[in-house]
């Protein structure tokens, strides 16, 4: 069995490495599980950030997510690219079991796992993201200053996301399998008359086309099966987020969309000793810093709970 650890910190993007560079400046030596595949986080998956606060040239998503995680080594976080796959928080002690089945046992656990957008799950969709297919209009909008995109998907998020591309965009078309929509009738009313939105209903993309960058779709009515082709520049896909959060369920309290609740404005869970940050709490703002700026009051939330341990 392994020593007892101040705090384990589990997911390794923004929140996850913003929380070990805290807690490791305060000498409490986390151990950061950072997950296997994509450790690193969502901004591994793309290309320039330019609205991460301090780079006046932007960066690329890789460089700022190598910085954080140097970062927080250098003030003695301990890093392991592995998958945490069973967890025990119910405890004082907390237990945590890494893929080779090792129980790791800390006073404090911070859960930082991130969302996984939903994909469409086409060939080229993973090859062009950042190279015109994206996933937030937040952070990309900027990109297709008078270009024709298309946003696919028929709620509010989508609504919201072609609403506000709409400002930089020569012509946002948005994509939606069924002929209305599930967004707010007020998001709908937004999109109906803004003059650069138009609709097309009953359809979904069928190929995503472009070596380097996107140059097209193809479309596919769903009724018909009749397909055509769109030459567009940036394709948003906004058909929802799934919270990684399977690995807490009946222990920590989840929300009706599965994002982990928290006793806002604080980090903790239901759970005493168990803080949680970043996009597997958040389903609003979903940027680098805010997931960073939560992961750094977790780290903050757990430091004084462990202080009280004394
Ligand atoms: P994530 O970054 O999702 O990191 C969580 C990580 O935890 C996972 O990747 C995984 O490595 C790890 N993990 C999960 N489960 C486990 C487990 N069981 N065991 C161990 N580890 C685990 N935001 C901006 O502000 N600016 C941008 O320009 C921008 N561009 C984006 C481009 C793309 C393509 C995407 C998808 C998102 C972009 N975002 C951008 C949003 C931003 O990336 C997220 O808001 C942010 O990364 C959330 O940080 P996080 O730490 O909560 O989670």
């Amino acid at each position: 069995m392994s020593d007892v650890r101040n705090v384990i910190i589990i997911g390794s993007g923004p929140a996850g490495y913003t929380a070990a560079l805290y807690t490791a400046r305060a000498s409490l030596k986390p151990l950061v599980f950072e997950g296997s595949v994509t450790a690193g986080g969502a901004l591994m998956n793309t290309t320039d950030v330019e609205n991460f606060p301090g780079f006046r040239e932007g960066i690329m998503g890789p460089d700022l997510m190598d910085n954080m995680r140097a970062q927080a080594e250098r003030f003695g976080a301990e890093l392991i690219p592995d998958d945490i796959t069973a967890v025990d928080l119910s405890e004082d002690i907390k237990t945590v079991t890494d893929s080779a089945g090792t129980v790791h046992r800390a006073k404090a656990v911070i859960v930082a796992t991130g969302s996984q957008h939903r994909k469409l799950g086409l060939p080229r969709e993973d090859e062009l993201s950042g190279r015109g297919v994206s996933w937030c209009a937040t952070c990309d909008g900027f990109f297709f200053k008078d270009k024709d995109i298309v946003v696919v998907g028929g709620g509010d998020t989508a609504m919201e996301e072609a609403t506000f591309l709409s400002r930089f965009a020569r012509t946002v078309t948005v994509v939606h399998r069924r002929d209305a929509l599930r967004a707010s009738k007020a998001m709908q009313d937004r999109a109906f008359a803004d003059p650069k939105i138009s609709f097309v209903w009953n359809s979904e993309v069928a190929e995503i086309h472009g070596e380097s960058k996107l140059t097209g779709l193809t479309l596919r009515d769903v009724k018909t099966g009749e397909t055509s082709e769109l030459a567009v520049e940036g394709l948003f896909i906004a058909i929802g987020h799934d919270p990684r959060t399977e690995l807490f369920k009946g222990q920590l309290d989840l929300d009706d969309e599965g994002y982990l609740k928290v006793e806002s404005p604080t980090t903790r869970t239901n759970l005493t000793g168990v803080f949680a940050a970043g996009d597997v709490v958040d389903h609003t703002y979903r940027q680098a810093i805010t997931a960073a700026g939560t992961g750094c009051s977790a780290a903050l939330d757990a430091e004084r709970f462990l202080a009280a341990l004394g």
